[in-house]
């Protein structure tokens, strides 16, 4: 077994102290990889809280992270796509049964016998517990790890493992390009990406908000156009004028203004879980032949693709990195969306 050191949260108060942990041994398909950085994603703080009991009950001790870079450190003897010295990431899952119709599809998110999560679940044994990137290694099927061909800022690039997939994949899903108008809604960890990743395909991108002081950085990301929602007569003139809009939001609120804004044969895409369900008359999706949908991060081909495009347009996130120390105050923070726009933490001598 492979001796590793990470930090765990043992209850809900989310205090995370050093803990060690045992990883298995790098077997024939496997991978070890020194973690480099690990980034905050939300869904890390609603478990780490156990906010999720009901439908995904925190494991205690629990070491979070699902966006994981580092430099591949040993292979195993049948491994082919990397070598020691590669760079390496890990998503939201780290197998899945290699089986079933999305998994021979390559959307292994959605294994029908529930694919193995990067932490707070088990193996596809279902009795050896996950635990996440947290921590200084992990040992991974070289089937389930990204080759991360980006030069730049690694720090940046962990992030795209969650955030980055969760807004490509409906952005290629519904052919975003050139001509396109882009809604985008929200300016947070997956709003920023969506507008980066839809300015690189060649849309025309507009953020929506209800905080005006984000229209600079709106900008700066590369959107072409600011709305402030909290005033109606800003929405008005835009009705019937979007070919798509990705929306973000996590927080309650009412998706009816943006199915208007939508044209003939638009369609809208929801990637935050708001607490409350959201009433849509059917009209709204009537006239107009719209539509609705959902999307959930990507299977690895596509991860590899979003990683690839990213490389090549050089897309990262916007990070603030962190030491382990501060994980507590970066969860408060990012709580109060106070973060531009993911905390990643380095786990470099960590
Ligand atoms: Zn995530
Ligand atoms: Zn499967």
């Amino acid at each position: 077994m492979i001796q590793t050191k990470g930090y765990a949260t043992h209850d809900e108060n989310a205090k995370f102290v050093p803990f060690e942990f045992e990883r298995r041994d790098v077997g024939p398909n496997d991978i070890l990889i020194d973690i480099a950085y690990a980034g905050i994603c939300h869904s890390d703080i609603h478990q780490a809280k156990n906010e999720w009991k009901d439908s995904m009950p925190t494991n205690y001790p629990l070491v979070p992270g699902h966006e994981i870079v580092g430099r591949v450190s040993q292979v195993g003897s049948d491994v082919t796509k990397f070598k020691v010295g590669d760079t390496a990431g890990i998503g939201c899952f780290v197998d899945s049964c290699r089986e079933c119709p999305s998994c021979t599809s390559g959307q292994e998110q959605f294994c029908h016998k529930q694919a193995a999560y990067t932490y707070n679940g088990t193996e596809m044994d279902r009795v050896t517990k996950t635990y996440g990137g947290y921590s200084d290694k992990y040992v991974i099927d070289e089937n389930y790890a990204l080759k991360v061909n980006a030069t730049g800022d690694l720090a940046g690039v962990a992030p795209l493992l969650c955030a980055g997939i969760t807004t490509y994949s409906p952005l290629r899903r519904f052919k975003v390009g050139p001509g396109q108008k882009v809604g985008i809604v929200g300016l947070g960890g997956l709003g920023h990406m969506g507008v980066k990743l839809a300015v690189a395909m060649g849309a025309e991108v507009t953020v929506f908000s209800t905080s005006p002081s984000k229209e600079g950085d709106a900008l700066a990301l590369g959107a072409h156009h600011f709305v402030v929602t909290r005033d109606p007569a800003n929405m008005t003139p835009l009705t019937g004028t979007f070919n798509f809009i990705l929306d973000t939001v996590s927080a309650d609120h009412d998706i009816n203004p943006y199915l208007n804004l939508l044209g003939l044969g638009g369609a809208m895409v929801v990637v935050g879980v708001p607490a409350s369900p959201n009433v849509v008359h059917s009209l709204s999706l009537i006239f107009g032949n719209k539509t609705l949908s959902g999307s959930l991060i990507g299977g690895i081909p596509e991860t590899q693709e979003m990683l690839d495009f990213c490389a090549e347009h050089n897309i990262t996130s916007d990070v603030e990195v962190i030491k382990p120390d501060y994980i507590e105050t970066a969860y408060d923070r990012t709580v109060k969306a106070d973060v531009r726009y993911r905390f990643v933490i380095d786990m470099n001598n960590a």
